[in-house]
């Protein structure tokens, strides 16, 4: 078995800067997002349960998910979205836990904004928060994705709360500096995992 490191952080914190320098480092990342959007891709059996358990509104012409459809259900919806994601999350798990079994790195990375609120930390053997303060996401965050302030904030609000994913995480890297500075922070954490690592194999 390989050790598995989890990242987490909430949007905009710095958990994509931080992977991409891991990455160049010549550890395999797999990104919870993406797979989040692999398992409803066309021909997946995630999307055929959706269409199924929701009807064919959920569907583009093309037999696309049509996301902001679903999105905007799933809003007005709590019940709607628990039972989206009783069809989702385990077939997210169990794809994320088939790509980082085929990973092929010294140790490997799962990065995931959910990973304490999804229980995906049952994954992994050891945590790294990227950790900045709420001013700092939302001026990166809207930066990055052109969304408002009002916007970025109710995506924080669904995310757990800074302090209580201080208190579970194993590591903490504070990303409130220039990018030299984050990289400096996982260089000696880096090393660590390298030898964590060896105890693994
Ligand atoms: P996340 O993946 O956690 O949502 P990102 O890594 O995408 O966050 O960072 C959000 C935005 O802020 C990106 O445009 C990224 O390039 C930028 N960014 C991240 N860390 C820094 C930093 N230390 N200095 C400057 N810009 C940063």
């Amino acid at each position: 078995m390989r050790f598995i490191l989890g990242i987490t952080g909430g949007i905009g914190s710095g958990k994509s800067a931080a992977t991409q320098w891991f990455e160049s480092q010549g550890i395999r990342v797999v990104d919870a997002d993406i797979v989040a959007r692999e398992v409803v891709e066309r021909g997946q059996p995630a999307l055929k349960s959706i269409q199924d358990t929701f009807g064919d509104w959920v569907l583009l012409e093309d037999g696309n998910l049509n996301r902001r459809a679903l999105r905007e259900h799933i809003f007005q919806s709590p019940e709607a979205r628990q039972t989206l994601e009783k069809i989702t999350h385990p077939a997210i798990r169990q794809s994320i836990i088939q790509q980082l079994q085929n990973a092929q790195s010294p140790y490997v990375i799962l990065v995931s904004p959910l990973l304490f609120e999804t229980n995906q930390h049952e994954l992994v053997h050891h945590t790294l928060l990227i950790d900045t303060d709420e001013h700092i996401q939302l001026q990166r965050a809207s930066q990055r994705d052109g969304q408002n302030a009002a916007e970025i904030r109710k995506i924080i609000e669904t995310q757990m709360p800074r302090a209580q994913k201080q208190q579970l995480a194993n590591d903490i890297v504070l990303n409130d500096g220039l990018l030299e500075h984050l990289h400096k922070q996982l260089k000696p954490l880096h090393l660590s995992y390298l030898q964590h690592a060896e105890q693994f194999f």
